[in-house]
Parts: C-alpha cells; sequence; structure tokens
C-alpha cells in the first residue's frame, strides 16, 4: 500500500499538524463557540466533533445525528474549517458525505468489526474523501491493518491512521494504554502511512495530555487529535479530558519540536525507532519483574505462615530444567536464560528470607 502524503490533504497551519474540536456536537452554540475558540489559535488544520456517539451504556449522551452535521456545516462557512466526524456504519458515511464533511474517522469500536468497516468502504467506491482509522479497541495490529487495507482497497489513497491507546484490563493511569510499540511496528510496515496520536483518548485525564502529546511527537507521529470544548467541565461526554481552545493553546506552545539529526536522516531515523522499541520492551520486561516480585512476596508470607524453608532444591531444578526448554523453544541461548533465572532466584530467596526474619 502507498499513501498520499498528509500535507497534500490535509495542509496544517504550523507544525505540528492539530486536529481538535469536541468529543460530540451538543448544541450549535457549544459548537460555534468551540470553533471560534480554536480559530483564534491559528494552529487547528481540521474541526472534529462527534455526531454519533458509541457509548458504553444506553441512555447515555449519543449524539446529535444529522442536524448536528447541519451545524459543522456553518462551523466550515463560518471559520474556514475542514471538518471531520466518526463514522460507524455506511448510513453515517452516506450522511456525513452527504453534508460535505471532509475526513471521516472510524473510531475504535468500529475498527474492531471487520464487517461495519467493510460496509463504509463500500459507500467509499468512487468518492474523493479522506479516512482516518483508529487502532482497535484491542491491541491487535493486524486488526488495525485490515481496517486500513478496506478503506484502501475502497480506492482512497487519503488515509491516516490514529493511535488512541488500548483497552488494558487491570491498574494503570491512562484510560487506554498507549503501547507505543504497536505504532511504531505500524510505521515501520508501512512508512509513508499518516500516523496522527489521540492523547485524550489515551489519557483520559487533562493532565497527561502534555506528557503524551510530546512523546507521540518525539516518536515521529506527524500529527495530534486532541479534544476541545468551550466548557470542558460542562461536556456531555469525556467531561474529564477536554480543554477549552486556550488550554490547548498553552498546551501546544509547551510542545517541544524536535528534529532529526541532519548527518544521516535515514540511518538515525531508522536506528531512533528502534531504540524506541527496546526502551518499550524493556518498560514491560520491568513490570513483568514487578509482578514476579510480588507473586515473590506472597509466596514469602505463606511459606512464614506455614513454617516452609525459603530455598526448595526440587523446585529450582524444576525452574531451570523448565526454563531451559522454554529458552530452546524460543530459539534463546539456554545459557543466557539460565543465568537471568539465577539471579531471578536469588533475588526471591533474599526477598524471602527478608520476610521470614520480619
Ligand atoms: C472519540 O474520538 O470521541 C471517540 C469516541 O474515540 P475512540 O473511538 O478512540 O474511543
Ligand atoms: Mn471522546
Amino acid at each position: 500500500m502507498h499513501f498520499e502524503p498528509l500535507s497534500s490533504w490535509l495542509p496544517a497551519p504550523s507544525e505540528p499538524l492539530i486536529i481538535s474540536g469536541p468529543c460530540g456536537a451538543e448544541s450549535y452554540e457549544q459548537v460555534m463557540r468551540t470553533a471560534r475558540g480554536l480559530k483564534a489559535l491559528n494552529r487547528v488544520a481540521l474541526f472534529r466533533a462527534g455526531v454519533w456517539k458509541p457509548r458504553t451504556r444506553p441512555n447515555a449522551f449519543e449524539g446529535k445525528g444529522e442536524e448536528a452535521l447541519k451545524w459543522l456545516q456553518d462551523v466550515k462557512k463560518e471559520y474556514g474549517f475542514k471538518l471531520t466526524v466518526e463514522v460507524a456504519n455506511a448510513h453515517h458515511a452516506e450522511l456525513a458525505i452527504k453534508y460535505g464533511v471532509d475526513v471521516l474517522w472510524i473510531g475504535a469500536r468500529t475498527t474492531v468489526n471487520p464487517f461495519s468497516v467493510q460496509e463504509i468502504a463500500e459507500v467509499l467506491k468512487g468518492v474523493n474523501v479522506a479516512v482516518m482509522v483508529k487502532n482497535p479497541i484491542h491491541a491487535d495490529l493486524q486488526l488495525w491493518i485490515g481496517g486500513i487495507e478496506r478503506i484502501y482497497n475502497s480506492g482512497i489513497r487519503k488515509i491516516a491512521a490514529i493511535h488512541r491507546g488500548f483497552y488494558f484490563y487491570g491498574k494503570t493511569k491512562y484510560r487506554n494504554k498507549p503501547l507505543w510499540q504497536l505504532p511504531i511496528e505500524l510505521r515501520t510496515q508501512f512508512p509513508d502511512l499518516p500516523l496522527i496520536c489521540d492523547p485524550s483518548h489515551i489519557g483520559g485525564t487533562r493532565e497527561l495530555l502534555l506528557p503524551i502529546a510530546q512523546k507521540a511527537l518525539d516518536l515521529g507521529m506527524n500529527g495530534l487529535m486532541i479534544e476541545s470544548h468551550c466548557e470542558p467541565e460542562k461536556a456531555l461526554s469525556d467531561a474529564q479530558q477536554q480543554v477549552t481552545p486556550e488550554q490547548l493553546g498553552d498546551l501546544l506552545s509547551k510542545l517541544v519540536l524536535r528534529k532529526l539529526n541532519a548527518d544521516n536522516p535515514n540511518a538515525n531515523t531508522i536506528l531512533g525507532e528502534l531504540r524506541r522499541i527496546i526502551d518499550e520492551v524493556d518498560d514491560e520486561l520491568l513490570n513483568v519483574l514487578k509482578k514476579r516480585t510480588q507473586i515473590i512476596e506472597e509466596i514469602g508470607k505463606y511459606k512464614k505462615e506455614h513454617h516452609i524453608i525459603s530455598f526448595q532444591l526440587e523446585r529450582w531444578q524444576e525452574i531451570l530444567r523448565t526454563r531451559g526448554q522454554w529458552a530452546d523453544k524460543l530459539g534463546l541461548s539456554r545459557q543466557h536464560v539460565e543465568k537471568i533465572c539465577q539471579l531471578l532466584h536469588e533475588e526471591s530467596i533474599r526477598i524471602q528470607n527478608g520476610l521470614m526474619n520480619e
């Protein structure tokens, strides 16, 4: 697949490319006030607003539908913004095209469903429109690529991918875990596919927007989609993560734009991306180590309570043997893995003995 460069279909008034607007279009006044604030920043390339909102539970604000598309036409007329809205089925896509929406975006809950993406792709055949595909809710790169391919196969070449993080069951400071190695892998496979980060849905809170946005730029992403609202605290959806246009301006002024090393740009980019993957992998490795340590502490407490000795020769031999076999299976050096096991075991005994002598 080869894609049209972002600058040819979405010129940015300044770097980086910014997409902003409310999570949902709630009223005529709200979209117009938000758009007016954003216009004043002179930084926004594309005005976003959800007119059909996918909600976890019924009876939450589900968007104003076609009526809101009319308001967005006024945003375009009054402030000259290009528009983007989320489409989740063929009907949405038809209406969005009818109302002159410039860029359609496919939400995370839609990308997971190939039937829905295909249904939208059918509507797009022969239509001159751009499409942004958000990553699916769960961390499945193939499904993300599959969604992009379906749109591509309908003839669309103005495509961008949006990284909005991934659902994670467990404790995390993020609303959706970034798992940066996934967009990096997508970039590695499709170097000319424009990649936009959505810090709002990754972070879920205003405080996390800046660090996430900065990280995305440092990773070489091509733009940011950040939700804004004239009165964020009164928003009918995603109130905790939306910012006022002024706050957005403040955030943008704090971003540091880093350049690639100029000597040999290609080599540096690839090396840089590979190192970032290593950073992510090591981060994961340490998280796994943390989990292992917690379990060891539990075992230690249990052993203490039941007067069981900490060092168990048979268990240790079993660990060495099985991990050696697993290493063989994975094509890893057995010696290397045994050394790591030795270190882990030493630490585990140290922790357990510490607990027993408390
Ligand atoms: C949104 O952008 O408001 C939205 C619903 O996003 P996502 O599909 O990433 O959850
Ligand atoms: Mn939202």
